[in-house]
């Protein structure tokens, strides 16, 4: 089986600006006639005695995402069929028992996935307040394995991954982030320390709600070569039309940041003085706010059916702004509020969005 297919492009020169990474990065060759994009390759197999073999070990399609993903991101990059395939196969690096350590404000998912392990007795799992450096330093001495998501969803704390990443090594912990929030636009936790990046390129990613798909990142080429033999063998593999349309979104991930981080710096602004609020969180970037409705869950829930604009739904990291009541969720920790609403600020003008939105909570009162 080959160990990993690439096409032949031109790597993007180390200089360049993420901005352009991101647009430059996963091109075919530079030839006459040649497409500017990776063309669609629908193959099941392929003709046998060169580096694919066959479709679940590679896809040219797929390489193009992820050489343009490694190179925002700083390392090496892996395709899945979805984030919490991702996240599957990542936890699937510690041996029988091992002791996991993660925040207990995770996207539920996770938490559920790390859950289902430990009542099968597969791993321990040690859930954290990530923002309590100290404890979490203290919990990584017989780790395994350190998760982290940095902003929390859906609370918005942050962790200082730096020192915990150095703690966690010490005690020969991998240390692994899901940096969908951030993106790496505005987060590259390679360079902060971690040894494995995760993604739901369903999200910022793609950019669009339209796709479902995973990623990792990694700088470690022996941790690459683990991650791609379990991806195979988990047959955990992308869609091929679906990592098309992720490097497709991915062209117009700075645009699309930018301007969502711009309209949600805006939004908190004005959403600081409003009196059906209790909270408004923000981490100060990204394009994801939280607020906390005075009146509780009843209130919260009557404010995702008041809006026109604002879509209830689920998912974020959207070109379109959609919120909703966390809580709605079962899986959700007791300790988020009752009455918190997460919203994925899209790219929509920033006035129509607040008036949407205002006269919906005035109209709570
Ligand atoms: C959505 C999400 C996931 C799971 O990704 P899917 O693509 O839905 O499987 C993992 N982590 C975070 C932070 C997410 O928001």
């Amino acid at each position: 089986m080959p160990e990993d297919a690439t096409t032949a492009q031109p790597s993007p020169a180390p200089a360049w600006k993420p901005s352009t990474l991101a647009v430059t990065a996963g091109r075919p060759a530079r030839e006459p006639d040649q497409p500017l994009n990776v063309p669609i390759t629908m193959a099941s197999t392929y003709v046998a005695g060169g580096d694919l073999e066959y479709g679940r070990y590679g896809n040219p399609g797929w390489t193009a995402f992820e050489d343009a993903l490694g190179a925002l991101e700083g390392g090496r990059c892996l395709a899945f069929a979805t984030g919490l395939a991702a996240v599957t196969t990542v936890l699937d690096l510690v041996g029988h028992g091992a002791k996991v350590v993660a925040p207990a404000h995770s996207y539920t998912g996770t938490l559920l996935q790390l859950a289902d392990l430990e009542s099968r007795g597969r791993i321990t799992a040690t859930l954290v307040d990530i923002t309590d450096t100290d404890a979490v330093v203290a919990a990584c001495e017989d780790a395994a394995l350190v998760w982290f998501e940095s902003p929390t969803n859906p609370a918005l704390e942050l962790a200082d991954i730096e020192t915990i990443s150095a703690a966690a090594h010490e005690a020969g912990a991998y240390v692994v982030v899901d940096n969908t929030f951030a993106t790496p636009l505005l987060q590259t936790p390679l360079a902060l320390g971690a040894d494995v990046v995760v993604h739901s390129a369903t999200k910022y990613l793609s950019g669009h709600s339209d796709v479902l798909l995973g990623a990792i990142a990694t700088n470690d080429d022996e941790l690459y070569a683990v991650l791609k033999g379990r991806r195979d063998l988990l047959g955990s593999t992308p869609g091929t039309l679906e990592a098309w349309l992720a490097l497709r979104g991915l062209r117009t991930l700075h645009l699309r940041v930018e301007r969502a981080q711009a309209n949600a710096q805006e939004l908190v602004r004005r959403l600081g003085k409003h009196p059906a609020l209790s909270e408004v969180r923000y981490p100060g970037f990204g394009g994801i706010v939280s607020i906390v409705l005075a009146q509780g869950a009843m209130a919260a829930d009557l404010l995702t059916r008041k809006t026109k604009l604002w879509v209830h739904a689920t998912s974020l990291g959207g070109v379109e702004s959609t919120f909703e009541r966390r809580r709605r969720w079962k899986a959700e920790p007791g300790t988020i509020p009752d009455g918190l609403v997460r919203l994925s600020v899209g790219i929509e003008d920033v006035d129509d969005l607040w008036d949407d939105l205002r006269r919906a909570l005035d109209d709570l009162r």
